[in-house]
């Protein structure tokens, strides 16, 4: 049985233990304990049958395994029972929300998050509320779902409202991450035209709020502007290497149409921009069918089902956790940097090398969970089209005008990541 003194210890890549994440920077507080926003994805909500929550002992060991995730969080999670003999299931609400820092005024931002409700947007969203900020999400629920930030429905400093940025949106706020747009391949080729759309028409309309309200605008732009790249790893200043009429055009020209709308409101009319540029990032909250490769693997591996390596495997990735985006985010938004700005971890994998340290790491994960690991397949599929060689941020000017790096080996956030998608399973929704 997993108890409290086993709970989770993450090192960064010093070799310093991970307690919190974030600091202060330009002014801007973001560090909050990990512990915290742990209990908010881990096991935030969790299924229990009627039966298992009977007796007094089986309840004790519901809460040594939550507090193996939140070190004394269970109060902020939502617990739901479902009973077995009437197939139904009724669900609970939190009693508490988790703590959040009371903020003066002067110190509080009313933050607009688009997309908030999908894998990045919920965690940056954890983290702005627990600094005490009042956030509005706006999503569409296209790839995000309700579920990522229903611990903060009712909560005083927040607001869930269900839009599409297609549409114009008004709200005063005085900081937009526009995050809204699907970022894996299967999603954004389902409709292409659609993506084109939320792209360019979504990233005007939040333009042209930010441009009434005065409020800082910063857009997710992604690794895919430098497309293949002939050019490695990829500095800001490189132009990149596109395909415009390739099945990934539609995502890879939409984020660039996008930087140069965001560029032409800032020049023309002074909207106080940001841009960054994403690399491949995983994290718990991933949708597990979105098809990434980080989703794809863990997933497969803890089915024991193969594990489906596209093309011969060569081709590269360099994978971020959240935290460190997030943190990045943050620090860009509040910094004076108007130049695109790339968030990535440099640590690169080729993709075969990728799957044998996520089939190690979910067997390691079972075998500290007493579970027997069975060794999956790794199988090759054919290589969709398109699909870059190589990919690695050159993050100097992150480095240098940000004082950010990222802090999370692949490996200590890929155990995360194990043990979310585990307890997701457990509850059945795998
Ligand atoms: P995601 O699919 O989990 O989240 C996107 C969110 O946007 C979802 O909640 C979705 O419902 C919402 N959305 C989509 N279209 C919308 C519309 N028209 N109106 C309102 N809401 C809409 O993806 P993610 O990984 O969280 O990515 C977030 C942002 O970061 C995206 O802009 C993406 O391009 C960018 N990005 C992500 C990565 C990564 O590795 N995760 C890499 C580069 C860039
Ligand atoms: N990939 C893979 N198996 C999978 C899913 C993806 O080998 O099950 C490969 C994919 O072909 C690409 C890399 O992994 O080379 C990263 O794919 P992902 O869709 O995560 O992101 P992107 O291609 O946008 O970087």
């Amino acid at each position: 049985m997993a108890t409290s003194s086993s709970a989770i210890r993450t090192l960064d890549k010093s070799g310093n233990e991970i307690t919190t994440v974030g600091f202060t920077r330009f002014g801007f507080d973001s560090e909050v304990p990990i512990d915290v926003l742990r209990s908010l994805y881990l096991r935030a909500h969790y299924v229990t049958t009627a039966s298992s929550s009977d007796t007094k002992e089986e309840h004790l060991e519901e809460q040594a395994l939550h507090a193996q995730f939140s070190k004394g969080h269970v109060a902020y999670q939502s617990k739901s029972i479902y009973h077995p003999e009437t197939q139904s299931i009724s669900y609970t609400t939190l009693s508490r929300f988790p703590p959040v820092k009371l903020l003066a005024p002067s110190k509080r931002k009313r933050v607009l998050v688009t997309g908030g409700a999908g894998f990045v947007g919920s965690h940056l969203v954890d983290r702005l509320m627990v600094l005490g900020h009042e956030v509005t999400v706006l999503d569409n629920f296209f790839t995000g779902s309700k579920t990522t930030v229903s611990h903060w429905v009712g909560h005083p400093n927040f607001e869930l409202v269900r839009h599409d940025v297609v549409e114009p949106f008004m709200i005063e706020c005085d900081q937009i991450y526009h995050l809204a747009c699907p970022a894996s391949p299967p999603h954004y080729q389902f409709n292409a035209v659609k993506t084109i759309k939320t792209s360019f028409m979504g990233t005007l309309n939040m333009l042209g709020l930010a441009k009434r309200t005065k409020a800082r605008f910063l857009i997710s732009s992604t690794s895919e502007v430098y497309g293949d790249p002939e050019v490695h790893p990829q500095p800001e200043d490189y132009w990149g290497h596109v395909n415009p009429i390739g099945p990934r055009a539609c995502y890879d020209e939409g984020k660039r149409v996008a930087e140069t709308l965001a560029y032409g409101f800032h020049r023309q009319d002074g909207v106080d921009i940001r841009v960054a540029r994403i690399f491949n990032t995983y994290g718990p909250r991933m949708n597990p069918f979105d098809g990434r490769v980080v989703s794809n693997f863990i997933v497969q591996a803890l089915r024991g089902e193969d594990m489906t390596v596209y093309g011969d495997g060569t081709q590269t990735r360099s994978f971020q956790y959240i935290h460190d985006l997030v943190d990045g985010l943050i620090a860009l938004m509040n910094s004076d940097e108007t130049r695109p700005v790339n968030i990535g971890n440099g640590d690169e994998f080729t993709i075969g090398e990728f799957a044998e340290l996520v089939r190690d790491i979910v067997e390691n994960v079972q075998r500290e969970d007493g579970e027997e690991p069975r060794r999956v397949n790794i199988v090759y599929k054919p290589m969709p089209t398109d699909d870059p060689q190589k990919r690695r941020p050159d993050t100097t000017r992150a480095k240098q005008v940000l004082d950010w790096e990222p802090r999370w080996t692949v490996r200590m956030g890929l155990e995360e990541m194990v043990r979310y998608y585990k307890a997701k399973m457990a509850e059945g929704g795998i």
